[in-house]
């Protein structure tokens, strides 16, 4: 059997449905090992609706601790989404440094003050391409803060179904990369199948090449409510499995550990 983990989940402390501790039935009966809740942090942007911000994070840390104390059925973990913003590094770190996160899963929703996943106006009238280079330029930027252990949602602008007009694929190939170099796992995210695209992220297509550049993985729901978390874990880990991994990232006070399969 797969040891299975779910790292990226939203409560309440962000923009989730419920409080944490309704997520814990749900988990295991998904059959999850470890349930990570990684709340959003989005700093630089005022008050967020979806986010918390900078003092609210050792409540909910404290929150998490308390019910790890008390939920022995299941490994709970403590994590961040958190928003990188390039030039803004030292502001993040020192929000999170002294913090007992298990792990930090830095994200990509923004490119300048827009966010790219909240309405498809954003892509009309745009060069596709372009804001692909962009987006993916980003993300490697967030790898390369050496803020994060897991990188989420890493193709987030194939949310509304635009495409670049010539093949991704040495995007991917450049992404990839830099995931290895910094030494930062990525995600499959089986949330954007619940969004426009209707599928994981990243485009499965590219699995292999994650896989051929040695970029550990995890798999995640991005649940915002009890019922999605783990959801559709069975594909995902298969498409996992057929693009040639034999084991997953595994995390704990913010140390990787590679578990393999069965
Ligand atoms: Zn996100
Ligand atoms: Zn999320």
């Amino acid at each position: 059997m797969i040891y299975k983990t779910d790292y990226h989940i939203h409560s309440w402390f962000s923009d989730g449905k419920a409080p944490p501790e309704e997520y814990i039935p749900s988990a295991v009966s998904a059959g999850i090992s470890e349930i990570g809740f990684a709340e959003h942090l989005t700093l630089f942007r005022g008050m967020l609706e979806w986010s918390m911000d900078a003092p609210d994070v050792e409540p909910y840390m404290r929150h998490i601790k308390a019910l790890r104390e008390k939920e022995k059925g299941i490994k709970i973990k403590t994590g961040l989404e958190i928003d990188y913003f390039p030039g803004k590094e030292g502001e993040i770190l020192s929000c999170i440094s002294g913090t007992d996160l298990d792990f930090a899963i830095g994200s990509v929703h923004y490119l300048g003050d827009n966010p790219v996943d909240l309405a498809p106006g954003y892509y009309e009238g745009k060069d596709i391409n372009h804001i692909f280079e962009l987006y993916f330029g980003q993300v490697i930027e967030a790898a390369a803060s050496g803020l994060f252990d897991i990188i989420a949602h890493c193709d987030l602008v194939r949310i509304y179904g635009y495409k670049p007009s010539s093949d991704p694929e040495p995007l991917y190939r450049k992404l990839a990369r830099s995931f290895k170099k910094y030494d930062v796992a990525f995600e499959v995210n089986t949330n954007g199948r619940n969004r426009p695209i209707g599928d994981f992220y990243p485009d499965g297509r590219f699995l292999p090449i994650f896989r051929e550049e040695g970029v550990p993985v995890c798999v995640n729901s991005d649940a915002h409510m009890p019922s999605r978390v783990g959801q559709y874990f069975d594909e995902a880990y298969d498409l996992v499995r057929k693009a040639g991994y034999t084991e997953m990232a595994v995390f704990d006070k913010r140390q990787r550990f590679m578990v393999p399969f069965d």
